[in-house]
């Protein structure tokens, strides 16, 4: 395949701080070894497209002409560097030096066949190397070598879509994507994060082939969602994986929320960009995933929970309950992890309404205490959700939800100081009652042991052993009991 150009271009007329990242003694070290070898080598990939955009990183890919691994075993020889870990298989080699992660490999030619994202690969010059990148500001490499150290090679003109900010692949967009389907996602994704624009040919070429998305594993594409969802802006991502037909592929669930019905001159939001609003919103203030996830699926179950009513209007009654009882499916499609991070986006969801509703109401203790005791270690976190979640229109009403939202962070930090409610356990056990009671397991202790909670969480009786106590006496009686043991559980 023909290139379309090939500069050379000395880096300090480009951007001066690129020599220096250059020049480090690592490069300088690598640089030599390959000289002993009489080979070529460059630094290519993330790396020099992250300094160009100044965004500086310590994870560098090293081609060379000749053997990846033995041109990693030799510099790491020179460096002191013992450990090295070779993928014989892939044909690369990397190794940790201060706080740098180098990784290396052979130049190689590829050939793809229809059925697979595995290609057929054999040695091939720094050139073909740089062909199969997927994008052009991806196939950015700068040279090791003595004669030209330091100079940029760009052979597809991604020094200038890096400036003009756009996504572009360097051969016929159709193939590069049929080749491997997961840079789709990937082109999605680099736009995403790095706020470029997919150009028009490129763009039109994902949705072309976008069925090809099949034969990429789960695993993958989740990673470049994943990505997507910690951008800046993810909802651009969102956007463009739905304009070019991915997102109804990966996660039709997600692309259910769209659209606003109206009955009667009544409509209600569009809930997928009432949801990628919220997604931007709680970006701003957090990095956490899984916030960013409960974020993502907190209205999810809103079309399944739809109904119309004549008086009231469209309603979502239990789209939270509904929510939380379809998380596990769809993090086991997409394997996500089911584990604890998918019970906290579980909780996060179910739990996502309190807040809002208590602020509409006079914020009475009680309520906050049972938000307290069902929320407890991720109350801030629920908090953050349930902000970024009033998205109104009326600035009014934005200002009101905002004020009533103040008076329940400080109520939450009031009653929390008082009543040490987070990860609280009643001061009286389960145990403590069967033994004053002298009684086996059974529904009367779990009446009593509810009636004690309910009646701290009400504030009928204060947060403390003995209240608690005598309170079990009393609800005990009512069910005939006696006390007939009142020495205290023994330390354990
Ligand atoms: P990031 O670290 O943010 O994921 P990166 O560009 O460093 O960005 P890697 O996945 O580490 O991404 O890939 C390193 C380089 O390898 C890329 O810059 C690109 O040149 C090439 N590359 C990676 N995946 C592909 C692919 N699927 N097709 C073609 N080239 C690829």
């Amino acid at each position: 395949m023909p290139f379309c150009k090939t500069l050379i271009l000395p880096l300090q007329l480009i951007m001066p701080n690129l020599s220096q990242a250059i020049h480090h003694k690592l490069f300088g070290i690598v640089a030599e070894a390959a000289k002993e070898m009489n080979s070529d080598a460059y630094v290519i990939g993330g790396f020099v497209r992250d300094y160009l955009l100044d965004r500086p990183s310590k994870d560098a890919d090293i081609v060379t002409a000749g053997d990846g691994v033995k041109l990693a075993e030799a510099a790491a020889a020179k460096l002191k560097v013992s450990k090295v870990a070779v993928y014989r298989n892939f044909g690369t080699a990397m190794f940790n030096y201060r706080n740098w992660q180098i990784e290396f490999v052979g130049a190689r030619k590829e050939s793809y066949r229809g059925d697979s994202r595995k290609p057929d690969v054999e040695p091939g010059t720094i050139k073909d190397d740089q062909l199969r990148r997927d994008f052009t500001i991806n196939a950015l490499a700068i040279s090791l070598r003595q004669e030209d150290f330091g100079q940029l090679s760009d052979p597809f003109g991604g020094l200038d879509d890096l400036r003009n900010k756009l996504i572009r692949t360097p051969l016929d967009p159709d193939i590069t994507f049929s080749d491997d389907p997961l840079r789709m996602m990937r082109a999605i994704r680099f736009a995403t994060q790095l706020q470029f624009r997919i150009i028009p040919e490129t763009f039109e070429a994902i949705r072309r082939n976008k069925e090809r998305i099949s034969i990429i594993s789960q695993e993958r594409i989740t990673d470049e969602l994943n990505k997507i969802i910690l951008s800046r802006e993810p909802s651009l991502g969102f956007k463009l994986l739905d304009d070019a037909g991915l997102l109804e592929l990966i996660f039709p669930q997600f692309v259910a929320l769209k659209g606003a019905e109206y009955i009667d001159g009544k409509g209600h939001k569009d809930n997928f960009s009432h949801t990628l609003e919220v997604l931007d919103r709680i970006s701003v203030n957090t990095d956490d995933l899984w916030l960013r996830w409960s974020a993502l699926l907190h209205d999810i179950a809103k079309p399944a929970t739809k109904r119309f009513d004549k008086d009231t209007g469209w309603t979502f009654h239990g789209h939270e309950f509904r929510g939380m009882k379809m998380i596990p499916s769809i993090f086991s499609r997409l394997k996500l992890p089911m584990n604890e991070k998918m019970k906290y986006v579980q909780k996060l969801v179910q739990l996502h309404l309190r807040p809002i509703v208590l602020s509409q109401e006079e914020v009475t203790d009680s309520a906050v205490r049972r938000l307290l005791f069902d929320a407890g270690d991720d109350i801030d976190d629920l908090m953050t959700l349930c902000e970024a979640d009033i998205t109104s229109k009326n600035p009014e009403k934005v200002k009101r939800y905002m004020k009533n939202f103040e008076i329940v962070r400080q109520k939450l930090v009031e009653i929390e100081e008082k009543d040490r409610l987070r990860n609280w356990q009643p001061p009286v056990t389960g145990e403590l009652i069967m033994k004053s009671f002298g009684i086996e397991p059974s529904k009367s202790v779990g009446i009593i042991k509810t009636a004690i909670r309910e009646a701290i969480l009400d504030g009928l009786i204060p947060n403390e052993f003995d209240a608690a106590y005598n309170f079990m006496v009393a609800e005990g009686a009512k069910l005939g009991l006696k006390i007939i043991d009142s020495t205290p559980l023994p330390d354990k």
